[in-house]
């Protein structure tokens, strides 16, 4: 089936009791046992599953073309199972410009228990010089945040499987429509569901999807179950409301980015735009390859620096200044402020999410914006 068909159905049954077409919120944390002893739909414990966490796993599990998924209470928390998951000691490829706080994570949480490397990993001699005999895992985020920088993923893959490295990827900024990892031979895929999936603002949530149900799978749902990290029944519910509508939202999203992208690149106060369906980004080749949609973010530098990015984010009158990405508003955010001292993005740039207004009212805004 299609896409548009497995979001509107594969996270949602009808009701067997009550006949409600929309699946019930199940609150109940405890279920039932049969006299002999079994349970009629195998949930026992709500940490360990619950109806609407399975319909949810089961709906994100079919958009990425994997075997299982499992939903977590935030992106991090998704990120945070695969690196526990590793035998203490192994090492990590991770991309120089990782999610800020997953490379945080690996700093501060997990320095002394496992190794790392931040590099650029879609360069086939950086990363080949960085393999290591404990070497497990290779991190792929594309597009890149903020940079929207493309990694070739079959190309990360291919160098992967020579030396039996697992190969994760990062896929919240394209969504399951825009591209699809395990397809391209990534092993495990994660996202924040509080961006695209959730796609209104309003709820945390992180998944992992897997191409394979193996050994490293099952050590993923150990974590996830004892560890607890795992999202409410509201919460799931919310996320398969919301997965009903994400193959037309994300169209909406693609088109206004494209746009923006085009519109900005005409103006003279503008010294760069980032995005990865403009022919002139260097990564547009494998992007139009590798993704069916070039998503919805993109960035841009001005050319009178980081005092020119403050005034055109502060005369904005749509674009709210927020961080995150993924939701129905458009959002505009000066990244580097956000990310902290270490940050390698420039100061001048400034990161749109592109919303679901029309596009005629956000360029006139962007138009006023960029008025001296
Ligand atoms: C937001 C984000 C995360 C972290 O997800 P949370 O839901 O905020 O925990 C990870 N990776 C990327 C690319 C993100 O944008």
């Amino acid at each position: 089936m299609k896409q548009e068909t497995i979001a509107i159905h594969a996270g949602n049954h009808t009701d067997e009791f009550t006949g409600a077409v929309v699946q019930p919120i199940t609150l109940s944390t405890t279920f039932e046992r049969m006299k002999d002893g079994s349970f009629r739909e195998g949930h026992i414990y709500s940490r360990a599953s619950n109806p609407n966490r399975a319909s949810l796993e089961n709906v994100l599990a079919k958009l990425e073309n994997g075997v299982d998924a499992a939903a977590f209470a935030s992106g991090n928390a998704a990120g945070m199972a695969v690196f526990q998951s590793l035998a203490p000691g192994t090492h990590i490829i991770a991309p120089d410009d990782m999610y800020h706080g997953l490379r945080n994570q690996l700093k501060l949480l997990f320095a002394g228990i496992l190794e790392f490397d931040f590099i650029d990993v879609d360069n086939s001699e950086v990363l080949n010089a960085h393999i290591k005999p404990n070497t497990g895992l290779i991190w792929v985020e594309t597009p890149s945040n903020p940079l929207l920088k493309i990694t070739d993923i079959k190309k990360v893959v291919a160098i992967a499987r020579k030396h039996k490295i697992k190969v994760a990827c990062d896929n919240t900024f394209a969504s399951p429509v825009c591209q699809q990892p395990l397809t391209l031979g990534a092993d495990i895929v994660m996202h924040s569901s509080t961006k695209y999936f959730g796609g209104h603002s309003d709820l945390m949530g992180g998944a992992l999807v897997t191409a394979e149900d193996n050994d490293w799978w099952q050590r993923i749902r150990e974590i996830q179950t004892m560890g607890g990290a795992i999202p409410s029944p509201q919460d799931c519910y919310m996320l398969t409301r919301s997965i009903k509508t994400l193959p037309y939202r994300i169209r909406g999203h693609v088109s206004n980015a494209q746009a923006l992208a085009e519109f900005l690149q005409q103006q003279p106060a503008v010294e760069q735009v980032l995005y990865p369906g403009l022919p002139s980004h260097p990564g547009h080749e494998v992007a139009k390859q590798q993704m069916t949609g070039f998503g919805g973010m993109l960035s841009f530098t001005l050319k009178d620096g980081p005092e020119a990015a403050n005034r055109v984010i502060n005369k904005l009158q749509l674009f709210t200044r927020a961080t995150s990405l993924g939701g129905v508003e458009s959002l505009i955010e000066h990244r580097a402020t956000m990310e902290g001292p270490d940050t390698k993005t420039p100061f001048n740039l400034l990161r749109i999410s592109a919303g679901l207004e029309h596009i005629d009212d956000l360029i006139a805004d962007m138009k006023q914006g960029l008025m001296r």
